[in-house]
């Protein structure tokens, strides 16, 4: 089958489009054949080795695959040949402590589609039949393959890790990445006042449309004086970061007293400062956020399929041309999600 190879990590000239041996299918598993998917930061740093991201090599990047079922194992029960599916995330244990208590985006053995294991840039994918997920006969495959990680994620910040409220007023930050498309959505289905933050006048008229009811452009305002001004010198209730670096001190500064900063990322690095005083005189919460758990997947599958989240799709490049859409993305020239098409 082809694929998108590296054998390197490093530059996007070590994405080659080649020829690469069939997947064994086991017992459990499911065949796969790729229809589209989704393309993440997460691709880029696999393919750098860096922030942390340590593939074996040769490698296949891609965390979001979805298509039809194209050869089940011998013991697979619920599915049928070409049925329809989205692959899930990751493949967890079900044994450690973390599974147990229902959080298997811990897991200790979690393998990451794409990251730990191949991923969805090639024609086929086999992993356990167990993590497919449903696609709606009205839902194409490029809106499954753009769905799972953005409203995976940012379900997990601002429901499970935020207990976002209805009237709270959220920040949503970089409303044209994947998760900030997302944040606004599910943030405005639990009836939160979302202010958002785009570079550009044509990201801040896209961020309005899905629902943001305030827009700041942060490269002519600062966002913290912005927010100020917006919310009367109140602040707000939740920042939706993921930025890191480059606005994490003012995040802070842009919470009302008892406010939640939750965080699934540092795309601009990884050291902030955090002013400690403001931390305790206003009783702010400093919270983590890592993935989703697959029930929560689920769960926000549902409202995918329901049409009350919907992704937003940029652009869909060719499988061979996954570099120019590495590229694209590394760039930041989209709003909403970079897919690749097979
Ligand atoms: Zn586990």
């Amino acid at each position: 089958m082809k694929a998108i190879v590296f054998h390197k990590r490093g530059g996007l000239e070590n994405l080659k489009y080649a020829d690469v041996p069939m997947p064994q299918v086991g017992a459990r598993d499911a065949l796969i054949k790729i229809r589209a998917c989704g393309l993440n930061h997460l691709d880029i740093f696999t393919r750098e080795g860096s922030h942390g991201v340590h593939a074996p090599l040769p490698h296949i990047g891609g965390l979001e695959p979805a298509g039809e079922i194209a050869e089940l194992g011998s013991d697979v029960r619920d599915w049928r040949v070409g049925d329809r599916v989205l692959v899930g995330s990751a493949i967890t244990c079900g044994a450690c402590e973390f599974c147990a208590r229902g959080s298997d985006n811990l897991c200790t053995r979690r393998k990451v589609i794409g990251v730990n294991i191949p991923g969805g840039f090639a024609e086929y994918i086999c992993v356990p039949a167990s993590i497919l997920l449903p696609i709606p006969d009205a839902m194409s495959f490029v809106d499954a393959a753009a769905s799972p990680t953005a409203f995976g994620t940012a379900w997990h910040m601002l429901v499970s890790r935020a207990a976002i409220a209805g009237g709270e007023w959220v920040l949503i930050h970089a409303a044209g990445s994947n998760v900030g498309v997302a944040g606004i959505q599910v943030a405005k289905h639990f009836g939160a006042r979302v202010i958002a933050t785009a570079s550009t006048a044509e990201k801040l008229a896209k961020a309005k449309e899905l629902g943001a009811d305030f827009v700041i452009n942060y490269v002519e305002n600062n966002f913290q004086h912005a927010v100020m001004q917006i919310t009367d010198n109140r602040g707000v209730d939740v920042v939706f970061e993921h930025v890191g670096t480059t606005t994490w001190e003012r995040s802070i500064a842009a919470l009302h007293p008892t406010g939640r900063l939750v965080t699934c990322g540092s795309t601009t690095g990884r050291w902030g400062n955090t002013d400690i005083w403001s931390v305790f005189f206003k009783q702010i919460s400093i919270l983590g956020s890592f993935a989703f758990s697959s029930a929560e997947m689920r769960a926000v599958w549902q409202l995918v399929a329901q049409k009350i989240f919907n992704p937003v799709i940029d652009r869909a490049f060719p499988l061979a041309e996954t570099a120019a859409a590495q590229k694209y993305l590394q760039d930041r020239k989209q709003f909403g999600k970079v897919v690749v098409v097979n």
